[in-house]
């Protein structure tokens, strides 16, 4: 017997001894179909193994792994191990829970593959499959999921399994490609990419979809990257009817342990994602991209830690702008607005706001300034003034239930100042679940606070928003004031908004009016309040404004539905 045939005959016994934790084994020959199948498959599929002979594996994989788990048998050459993937079956009893699968494809039998897989792998860091919910086209999760979960992970990968690499892979020239592609074709081509990734990444699961062009992975050192973007350009250009495919660029970073200890990792790479997605696909250059990179992680790394600093220190301002009825000119209330930098004057804080969305930081931001803001009321209170002052929260944070119950246990120690205290929701594009903002809303105003919906008409869902919020107010963006005075066309909408809020009982705020020729024209448009440097620049001393005379709540309930 020579020694092939021997190799073949011992099959059995190699298999057993390669997996012997394993709770499933298999082979399958060169096409992925299971020749051979060991352990308990009836208890988990509902199969014996004679049944699964002669399937294709692929058709016992859950459908969200499927394409992982092609990519992973197609890209690991001869000799090569798949090392480590997360994924779950689909047997006749239904889906199994997460497994990890590691094998081998090996030369001396016919290329075929043994795989392993068991349940519960006590000695890898467990990971549970990603649901198909919130996940995209390309079953990877978005930019904001991938950058929690991945953060989540990398504590314990750090320790766990040595060090792993951020690989981003920008892929140019593949939005055009999309377009010539029939729709099916289009999400088998976002399926493969998803597949690809995610057959390289750490646990088969650390991979997501940073926009329609960028893709991000965490893996470990020791992968060959160069396999993983050549079988990308291949997929690309398979799926192209002009052959041309797509452009791979891609850029890979060390993890270092500092953003990983600190505890920040999370938060670390959802801004990179988010300044990635950014780049300029003309100005992308591989070596400028790993420097920018590197960079932008110590940036970024610092830039948390001192926002950190601002917000322990509650180093921060509020400057105050009149909101005024435009019958009688006096200031209804004054909007909070935040300042940070006060030594180089009344700044916006736009960017610095803007960074801590993308840094997810915002929940604990708006806290801090909801709390400087009612604790300036109840002292303005203590000495006479009675003040009413409209704080701006994002949209993230009205969604998020901690921030929501941490801001009503802050008003239960202001309770006093119910009158005083109104919101605007700002950021409303980052409004994920309306449902469950409203239901924040509407706590908020049962505990007998205004709410007002800010820059309304800014984004594409304005009049959804509209629907799915019961508000008290709306800001009209700034835009659509000015467009107004400017086109026909601007005129309407802005009319059209108006009159909207006017039959659904909810008064209407015009932002940056500038000039005395907007009022009358906003009164006719059946504006109730306007806000701008006409009336007044933001202040820190609200003495600069008239005092307003009376406290009234807004009303707006005449023609309301
Ligand atoms: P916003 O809530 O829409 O605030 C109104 C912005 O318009 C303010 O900019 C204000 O200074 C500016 N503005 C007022 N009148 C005029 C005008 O007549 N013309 C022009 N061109 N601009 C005018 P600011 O203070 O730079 O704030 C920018 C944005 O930053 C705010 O927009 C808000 O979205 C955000 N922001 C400010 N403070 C906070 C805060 O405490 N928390 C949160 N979450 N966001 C804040
Ligand atoms: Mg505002
Ligand atoms: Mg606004």
């Amino acid at each position: 017997m020579d020694s092939f045939a021997a190799l073949r005959q011992d099959r059995d016994r190699f298999v057993a001894l390669a997996f012997s934790s394993a709770d499933v084994l298999l082979e399958l020959d060169g096409e992925g179909e299971v020749v051979f199948a060991g352990g308990s498959t009836a208890a988990l599929l509902g199969m014996t193994n004679d049944d699964l002979v002669g399937r294709p594996f692929i058709s016992v994989v859950a459908l969200n792994d499927r394409a992982m788990v092609e990519e992973a048998l197609a890209i690991s050459g001869v000799g090569a191990r798949i090392n480590g993937l997360v994924l779950r079956l689909e047997g006749v009893l239904g889906t199994t829970p997460p497994m990890l699968m590691l094998g081998y494809r090996l030369a001396e039998m016919d290329n075929h593959y043994f795989l392993g897989l068991r349940l519960g792998a006590a000695d890898a860091v467990a990971f549970s499959a990603p649901n198909s919910e919130g996940l995209m086209d390309s079953g990877l999760p978005d930019s904001r999921t991938f950058a929690k979960l991945a953060g989540e992970k990398l504590a314990e990968l750090a320790y766990e399994q040595g060090e792993c690499e951020l690989t981003m892979v920008q892929l140019r020239g593949i939005d055009d490609l999309r377009q010539r592609l029939p729709a099916a074709g289009r999400k088998s081509l976002n399926q493969a990419i998803g597949g690809a990734l995610r057959a390289s990444a750490v646990g088969g699961e650390l991979a997501g979809e940073i926009d329609s062009r960028s893709y991000g992975l965490i893996h470990h050192q020791d992968l060959d990257i160069s396999i993983l973007v050549n079988r990308v350009a291949d997929i690309a250009r398979e799926a192209d009817p002009e052959k041309t495919g797509v452009d791979v660029g891609h850029s890979t970073l060390g993890l270092d342990k500092a953003i990983i200890r600190k505890g920040e990792a999370a938060k670390a790479l959802g801004y990179i994602f988010t300044q990635f997605a950014e780049t300029d696909p003309n100005e992308f250059s591989i070596s400028s991209l790993s420097d920018g990179l590197e960079s932008m992680v110590d940036t970024t790394v610092h830039r948390i830690s001192e926002f950190r600093t601002i917000l322990n220190n509650a180093e921060f301002a509020i400057a105050f702008q009149p909101i005024v009825d435009l019958q009688t000119r006096r200031p209804h209330h004054f909007e909070a607005l935040a300042r940070f930098n006060v030594e180089s004057g009344n700044k916006s804080p736009y960017e610095t706001i803007t960074f801590a969305e993308q840094a997810g930081l915002i929940c604990d931001f708006d806290l801090a300034m909801c709390a400087k803001v009612f604790e300036w009321i109840d002292r303005a209170c203590m000495q006479g003034h009675r003040y009413k002052v409209a704080v701006n929260i994002s949209g993230s944070s009205v969604g998020n239930p901690t921030f929501v119950s941490a801001l009503h246990r802050l008003l239960q120690q202001y309770r006093g100042h119910r009158d005083g205290i109104l919101f605007e929701v700002t950021e409303s594009a980052k409004i994920k679940d309306l449902g469950k903002v409203n239901a924040a809303l509407q706590s908020l105003r049962k505990a007998g606070h205004q709410v007002c919906l800010d820059d309304f008409g800014a984004g594409a869902a304005a009049f959804q928003y509209l629907r799915d919020l019961e508000v008290d107010v709306v800001k009209i963006d700034g835009a659509y004031v000015k467009g107004a005075q400017r086109t026909a066309k601007g005129v309407a909408f802005l009319r059209a908004m108006a009159g909207l809020c006017n039959d659904l009982g909810i008064a209407t705020v015009a932002e940056m009016v500038e000039e005395e020729s907007y009022v009358p024209f906003l009164k006719d448009c059946g504006v109730d309040f306007g806000q701008g440097y006409l009336f007044g620049r933001p202040s820190f001393n609200v003495s600069d404004f008239e005092a307003p005379r009376s406290s009234d709540r807004i009303r707006k309930m005449s023609r309301a539905v």
